[in-house]
């Protein structure tokens, strides 16, 4: 029996842990609050050969080192690696959730996207392109209503199938601008050269952390590669002081700025708003 390690990622109240106990049979807590679930729960599906085991983790809204939610999260994936993770989405809320689907696809880990509550989404008129997002991002998307177990099928099909490739852990490089790029791309030198894999990060996130001034990860390089710390503090120094400078903001805004833009131009092709006479149309078929 082949064990798949399956990480359920999401923003906090996205069904998170609603789909896991329909996959499980689990009767975790569902609560309409965010950050019920501060540590991880796992569970298990027995399918074919396959034995696929849940983590369902605490819902965040970024990977950034903010809240104690955000690191547990972030370090199960880097600690653990698991084969694949699944992002939980609140398809009617799809700008906001996006963000922390990029992030993931920045660490580089296996990605499939669940648009869940599509019975929102419906109800409110909204068109969602599921073949083009899968495509554009370039990660399987399945839609569900986990509140009454639709989708569940496909989901674990796709799990099933996606586990069959052994998906690599390859970050989806996005350019942050003319601003960042080089120095990005100068930090992801010196990491190579020093760092001799000591560190289980991808050399691109890691570069990607220090421009956003990320305590943890700055903590970790400081202890354990001080000279390699003080080359990234120097190129960070120098971007930001550029970044004050000519454009009077800072690396980290600068990042944030470039993944809502990624993410507005992918929603302007992907989703569409019907008018209330389209909707009433559409329902009329
Ligand atoms: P978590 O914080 O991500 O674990 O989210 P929960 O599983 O606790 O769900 C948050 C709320 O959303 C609960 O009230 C669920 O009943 C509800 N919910 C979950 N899935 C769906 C869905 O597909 N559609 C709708 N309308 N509500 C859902
Ligand atoms: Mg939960």
């Amino acid at each position: 029996q082949q064990i798949i390690k399956v990480a359920l990622a999401g923003n906090p109240n996205s069904g998170k842990t609603t789909l896991f106990n329909a996959l499980t049979g689990a009767r975790q807590q569902v609560g309409n609050y965010p950050g019920i679930t501060v540590e991880k729960k796992e569970g298990f599906l027995n399918i074919d050969d396959f034995s696929i085991h849940f983590v369902d983790l605490p819902g965040t809204y970024s990977l950034t080192a903010y809240s104690q939610e955000e690191l547990v999260a972030r370090n199960f994936l880097i600690q653990e690696r698991p084969d694949l993770v699944v992002d939980v989405i609140n398809a009617s809320s799809l700008e906001r959730n996006l963000y922390l689907a990029i992030q993931i696809l920045e660490l580089g880990a296996p990605l499939i996207l669940v648009l869940n509550m599509m019975d929102e989404v419906r109800a409110q008129g909204i068109n969602i392109n599921s073949p083009l997002l899968s495509k554009r991002l370039g990660v399987p998307v399945v839609e569900t209503v986990a509140r009454h177990g639709l989708g569940k099928k496909m989901l674990v099909q796709t799990i099933l199938k996606e586990a069959k490739k052994k998906p690599s852990w390859t970050p989806l490089i996005l350019s942050y601008g003319p601003d960042l790029d080089p120095a990005l791309e100068k930090m992801v030198t010196a990491i190579k050269q020093e760092n001799n894999n000591a560190f289980p990060y991808p050399p691109h996130w890691l570069a990607l952390k220090i421009l956003e001034n990320d305590e943890e990860i700055k903590g970790i390089i400081l202890k354990e590669n001080p000279k390699l710390y003080k080359k990234l503090d120097q190129i960070y120094q120098e971007v930001s002081a550029h970044c004050e400078k000519t454009l009077n903001t800072y690396p980290e805004a600068i990042i944030a700025d470039y993944r809502y833009g990624f993410i507005s131009s992918l929603l302007k092709d992907v989703v569409q708003k019907n008018t209330h006479a389209e909707r009433i149309a559409v329902s009329d078929k």
